[in-house]
């Protein structure tokens, strides 16, 4: 059974969902006002193999990751460029899914928008207001973080230490430091929504927790993001599900930082990077590879250095897997799977399940060397298998696309004559194969062409 480390209890879990076999996540997605970065890429990976490996266990996954279209950074680009907020946001967002696909992430099976629910955010800061929970300023609607006994759960701080150590505005009307706003009073000229404190927008905390809870229901399974977000956000999501007496996430996943030269990667830093450039520049597999080759809740290091030692390794599976395409398709090693399970279950050690993965690739060469084409074809099958369960690529022996129909049409039909003992007509339909410019080659799977 899968164990994770749940950020709420600090322990590693067993992690069980409300329902077996059917898995519930909600992963806080971007807002979208500028080029992802890598520590997008790392949340979005991190995810990405959790939830192709539940998937690859047999679960049904139900994803969901939110697009938050409504924020001041997007407002200040749109006011900067002198266009709409929801152009920026738009466009914006087709630059994430052009990232996430390039990196092999899969799509959500629901990317709510913020300006979607903003009706149903309306309602619940309006029940919060009604409970005694949250109180209005001059400037918007404030959640009282003192109405929840344990706030400070996922920042393992207790609410006193939190209030002591957050920094006071010198124009707060906050009635505590640590209160958050659910609403945002609007400014003249800024995109806004009605609602009884006046036109506004609501609080990023509270976009999360209606969609988290209107996709998944209550006591939904998982919900993850980056370290950063534990506290204040998902400290901040959940009051709100604790104020209102409704269960909210079962188990809290948090992924590492990722470091650039040395430092932690922040806006404030200004060392943030640009993850398309990253993908532009080097194999877009190497991200992920670089990402499974360490524990998610540590800490990654993104070089040039890295990159290209994983853009190496992804050359050695490659080769391998191309190799072994040249023998008989063997069924994959049960005990090496079982293996690679135990490692994925241990708190997803990724890193011990690729160790596993490059000896594997290490014992199959061996194997094609001394032609023990049975041995190297199981490898080769349980290796793509496990890099398969990660949502890694590994590339086949080349062979020509499905886009060749008429090509391969006539490759098949050259089987057919060879099964036939037709070679006059396996030779003509060779020389036709040859004439449309395909390198031919016989393999034990039969005729595979190439572009030469
Ligand atoms: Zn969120």
């Amino acid at each position: 059974m899968l164990q994770l480390f749940d950020t709420a209890q600090g322990r590693v879990v067993p992690f069980e969902p409300r329902r077996p076999g059917q898995v519930s996540m909600y992963v806080c997605g971007p807002t979208v006002y500028g080029p992802p970065h890598l520590g997008h890429g790392r949340f979005s990976l991190v995810f990405d193999v959790l939830r192709r490996y539940l998937e690859w266990g047999g679960n049904e996954v139900v994803y969901v990751s939110n697009i938050t279209d409504i924020d001041d950074k997007i407002i200040e680009r749109a006011n900067a460029e002198g266009r709409p907020a929801a152009e920026i946001a738009r466009r914006c967002e087709k630059v994430w899914y052009k990232a996430m696909d390039a990196i092999n992430v899969k799509r959500p099976t629901h990317d709510p928008h913020a300006t979607a629910y903003v009706g149903q955010m309306v309602a619940l800061v309006t029940d919060l207001v009604d409970r005694g929970d949250a109180y209005e300023t001059a400037d918007g609607v404030y959640f009282s973080a003192q109405s929840v006994s344990d706030y400070g759960l996922l920042a393992r701080q207790s609410i006193d230490s939190l209030q002591a150590g957050a920094r006071v505005e010198a124009n707060d009307d906050k009635r505590s430091p640590v209160d958050f706003a659910l609403w945002k009073k609007a400014k003249p000229g800024e995109p806004s929504w009605p609602s009884p404190w006046g036109d506004g927008r609501p609080g990023w905390h509270t976009e999360c927790v209606v969609m988290a809870l209107d996709l998944l229901g209550d006591g939904f399974d998982l919900h993850g993001g980056g370290q950063d977000l534990a506290f204040p956000h998902h400290e901040n999501e959940r009051a709100q599900a604790v104020a209102e007496g409704r269960a909210f996430a079962r188990h809290w996943v948090h992924n590492g930082f990722v470091e650039v030269e040395g430092e932690k990667m922040s806006k404030s830093l200004g060392n943030f990077t640009n993850l398309l450039d990253l993908i532009d520049s080097s194999d877009p597999r190497a991200y992920r590879l670089l990402v499974l080759r360490s524990h998610y809740r540590s800490p990654i290091e993104i070089n040039p250095t890295n990159i290209e030692a994983a853009a190496e390794s992804l050359k050695r599976l490659d080769g391998f897997s191309r190799r072994a395409d040249e023998v008989l398709a063997q069924p994959p090693d049960p005990a090496a799977l079982d293996e690679f399970r135990r490692l994925m279950d241990d708190d997803l050690n990724t890193p011990g399940a690729f160790a596993l993965v490059f000896n594997l690739v290490r014992d199959g060469n061996r194997a094609l060397d001394a032609q023990d084409d049975v041995t190297a074809g199981m490898l080769a099958a349980t290796v793509r298998e496990m890099t398969g369960a990660v949502g890694l690529d590994v590339e086949r022996a080349p062979t020509a696309s499905t886009g060749d129909t008429a090509a391969l049409s006539l490759a098949r039909q050259r089987d057919d004559a060879r099964a036939a003992k037709e070679w006059d007509r396996a030779d003509a339909l060779r020389v036709e194969l040859e004439d449309l410019g395909y390198v031919v080659e016989d393999t034990p799977k039969g005729t595979q062409i190439r572009k030469g």
